[in-house]
């Protein structure tokens, strides 16, 4: 068990690829946290950084307060789990767990006793002779991970372990790994580009764009209180909406766009004078865009017309997307009724969770 602490890590490729800038994190003792972020954003760099698998351009990584700048993968404490479980093909289900603990010269009885248990806790007793060609995906990732419990590191790292498993192994394997975690109480780091995955999965998430860290929260405060457009655009399914407008007014504002005329509440007015006449960027979620009919929300703004575009029976829900082709908005609401294409239909926002951003730093503003 351990506390890992990044101070300003940069990573430059070939002298020119910046892959992660000046990234600082603390992650506590006992802590699993989650690195997500699009493809190319510095995740698995910044992992295999802490795993001792990329040289540190620049900063210090430090574990159980040691600096492990210099410290190769080996003498560090920590296990990995990888993305195509890099399973040894001619050797068994029980040797590639115990392969590690071999090499470290570990006696027979207590690499035996080490493998059962990891074994159990992971339900492959069963395939402990197999070779990892006679196992399905699933099964293979959990070897994978055993081949890691074996070893009783510091810290866990699992590099988007279950990318290569269809949707319902997924969810299941998302659910172990949780349960894993209860019982482990270890220090885990977990990469995934899979907002869902991070947000069901980590106590602390971590969300990265381009190489830089845009907010470390707690998944329903990333959701809640998104410190930019990016996290706001990143989390959550369908995603938010952003509505490019304007600020016109004096004392009371009023958000003008092409789709929608916002009256502001003094309070928000108050808060936004200084964007009064510039250009700004409304965000609302789909859950926060309804049918004016149905409206429960305490503080609703004036209803607006909407022609529905693309209608998504979802089951219990529907999404119903509006706008141009190109600039598409979506309202999630309950299966109430059957909406039809081209149908015209009364919106209202809900006016106490919707969102400003500044239009040119796209930092969030109200
Ligand atoms: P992610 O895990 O978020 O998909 P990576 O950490 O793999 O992102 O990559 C971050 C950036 O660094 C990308 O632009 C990628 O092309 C670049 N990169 C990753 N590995 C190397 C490498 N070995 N050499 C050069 N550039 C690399």
């Amino acid at each position: 068990m351990a506390s890992v602490e990044l101070n300003n890590v940069t990573k430059v490729y070939d002298k020119k690829v910046r892959a992660v800038c000046n990234a600082s994190l603390n992650i506590e003792d006992k802590e699993f946290v989650v690195l997500v972020g699009p493809s190319g954003c510095g995740k698995s760099t910044l992992l295999r950084m802490v795993a001792g698998l990329e040289e540190i351009t620049q900063g210090e990584i430090s574990i159980d307060g040691r600096i492990v700048n210099d410290i190769p993968p080996k003498d560090r404490d920590i296990a990995m789990v990888f993305q195509n479980y890099a399973l040894y093909p001619h050797m068994t289900v029980y040797d590639n767990m115990a392969f590690g603990l071999k090499l470290r010269k570990f006696p027979k009885a207590e690499i035996k006793k080490r493998v059962g248990e990891a074994a159990k806790i992971l339900h492959i007793q069963d395939y402990l002779e197999r070779k990892p060609k006679a196992l399905s995906g699933g099964q293979r990732q959990r070897v994978a991970v055993g081949r890691a419990i074996v070893r009783d590191p510091k810290v866990f790292l699992f590099d988007e372990p279950l990318s290569n498993l269809d949707a319902k192994l997924r969810v299941q394997m998302r659910i172990e790994i949780n349960r894993l975690y209860n019982k482990l109480q270890t220090t885990m780091i977990y990469v995934t580009h899979d907002q869902v995955e991070a947000m069901t999965m980590g106590s602390k998430i971590v969300v990265l764009n381009e190489g830089y860290i845009q907010q470390v929260d707690t998944p329903l405060n990333l959701y809640n209180n998104p410190q930019n457009k990016f996290v706001a655009a990143f989390i959550g399914s369908p995603s938010m909406n952003f509505f490019n407008g304007r600020l016109n007014g004096s004392d009371t504002l009023i958000f003008q766009s092409e789709e929608f005329n916002v009256d502001l509440s003094p309070q928000i007015s108050k808060k936004l004078q200084e964007f009064s006449d510039r250009d700004i960027i409304l965000g609302v979620r789909p859950e926060d865009i309804v049918d004016a009919k149905n409206a429960q929300f305490k503080n609703k703004s004036k209803p607006q017309k909407i022609t529905v575009d693309v209608v998504e029976p979802i089951g219990n829900e529907i999404f119903i997307y509006f706008g141009k082709r190109d600039l598409s908005y979506c309202m999630r609401i309950p299966s109430d009724r059957i909406y039809k294409v081209g149908e015209k239909v009364d919106v209202v926002l809900n006016m106490d969770k919707i969102y400003f951003f500044d239009s040119k730093t796209e930092e969030r503003i109200y």
